[in-house]
């Protein structure tokens, strides 16, 4: 399984570069999706250092030469809360042919 579409444990939700989403920042709305080129960390899930939310790149930095961190991490402080899904992606998952299994599993889930 590619990067396009995956999912985090951790934060219960969808990542990939295939998922739109807006940066993770609790004062930003910049528009981004969940790849790797937005996660804090720079690995899948954040890596060893970072929290595995995504950040526009206004608000991921280099810290310690390390690997790009949001400033939570950067400074050691706990990660910011995730934000909800974009109602672009709801509306995709909900709607779209590829996420007809994923829906048969969420009704089988509710009935069993
Ligand atoms: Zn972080
Ligand atoms: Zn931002």
């Amino acid at each position: 399984m590619g990067w396009s579409v995956s999912y985090d444990e951790n934060w219960k939700r969808d990542i990939g570069y295939g998922v739109p989403s807006i940066c993770d920042h609790p004062d930003c709305n910049e528009e981004i999706d969940r790849g790797l080129g937005y996660v804090c960390g720079g690995e899948p899930y954040g890596g060893d250092q970072g929290c595995g939310l995504f950040f526009c790149g206004k608000h991921l930095s280099y810290y310690k030469k390390s690997s790009q961190l949001c400033d939570q991490c950067g400074n050691g402080r706990s990660p910011f809360p995730k934000k909800p899904d974009t109602e672009e992606w709801i509306h995709h998952k909900t709607t779209d042919p590829s996420w007809e299994q994923w829906r048969q599993e969420q009704k089988e889930a509710i009935a069993s």
